[in-house]
């Protein structure tokens, strides 16, 4: 079987300004030096508001830090008449390894559909980004469709056309733990993840199903990293509420299988 690393990434939503992402980026830099012996080998990116990320990139740069980043969303477009987006080639001109595509509160909040999704997926693709591609069911779905449905047809509209050479990290993020302090249970997540490995396998072939990372994302914390990360599907996280507290995050990317 393929190793997958472990991927520990940070969604900081509309918190942090570009002040309080120095201070908390060296601070991370400071526990993963400290925990270089004991802990796991893990990928750690923090996804900063669009404002923070030269902040970011200077000091990532100036000392190498260990602590990839990118941004929360993208637009579709290259350039243009498109006024308060961003470009993908402004991102990757930072240095941004990925961008977060599809997150729930982006479909819910800014009603963005499965097509936006998919047109974004392309961008990230066109610019040498990694798109992060958020999927999840609402409790409403879950009821109605049972786990895996939703999950796959939105990840199956967001990969049309998507070559899988270009990289790609699938986010399984059900919309009823996110934020919610009620995290799906480890069998839950591998359940959903599965299926959308197998999706992968169909859409991408073999070779990057298997090299691809499937994280779960909703109430991720210290104390609960660890049984997800020992599911054979799951291959890390993304964190919400739990990356903006320093400790917290500290400990969840130092977590011990
Ligand atoms: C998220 O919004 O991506 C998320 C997982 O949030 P939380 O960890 O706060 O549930």
């Amino acid at each position: 079987a393929v190793k997958r690393t472990p991927f520990i990434a940070g969604n900081w939503k509309m918190n942090l300004d570009h002040l309080q992402a120095i201070a908390f980026v060296q601070k991370l830099a400071w526990a993963l030096a400290d925990a270089k012996h004991d802990f796991a080998d893990a990928e750690v990116a923090v996804f900063p508001p669009f404002t923070d990320l030269r902040s970011v990139q200077t000091l990532v740069a100036a000392d190498s830090l260990p602590i990839g980043y990118g941004a929360q969303d993208v637009s579709a477009h290259d350039s243009g008449a498109y006024t308060g987006e961003i470009s993908g080639a402004f991102l990757a001109q930072l240095d941004c390894t990925y961008v977060i595509i599809g997150h729930s509160e982006r479909r819910t909040l800014h009603g963005e559909t499965d097509a936006e999704v998919n047109a974004k997926v392309a961008a990230a693709h066109r610019h040498g980004l990694v798109p992060v591609v958020c999927v999840g069911e609402t409790a409403d779905d879950l009821e109605t469709h049972g786990p895996s449905a939703v999950p796959v047809a939105q990840l199956r509209a967001a990969l049309e056309g998507v070559d899988g050479s270009k990289g790609l990290v699938v986010a399984y993020e059900p919309v009823w733990a996110i934020g919610s302090g009620q995290a799906a249970t480890p069998a839950q997540a591998e359940q959903v993840a599965a299926a959308l490995r197998a999706l992968l396998v169909e859409l991408l072939g073999e070779e990057v199903a298997q090299s691809t990372r499937v994280l779960y994302g909703g109430s991720v914390k210290a104390a609960n990293i660890a049984s997800f990360l020992r599911e054979p599907n799951v291959d890390g996280a993304l964190v919400g509420g739990a990356s903006l507290d320093i400790d917290e995050f500290s400990s969840i990317v130092r977590f011990k299988k």
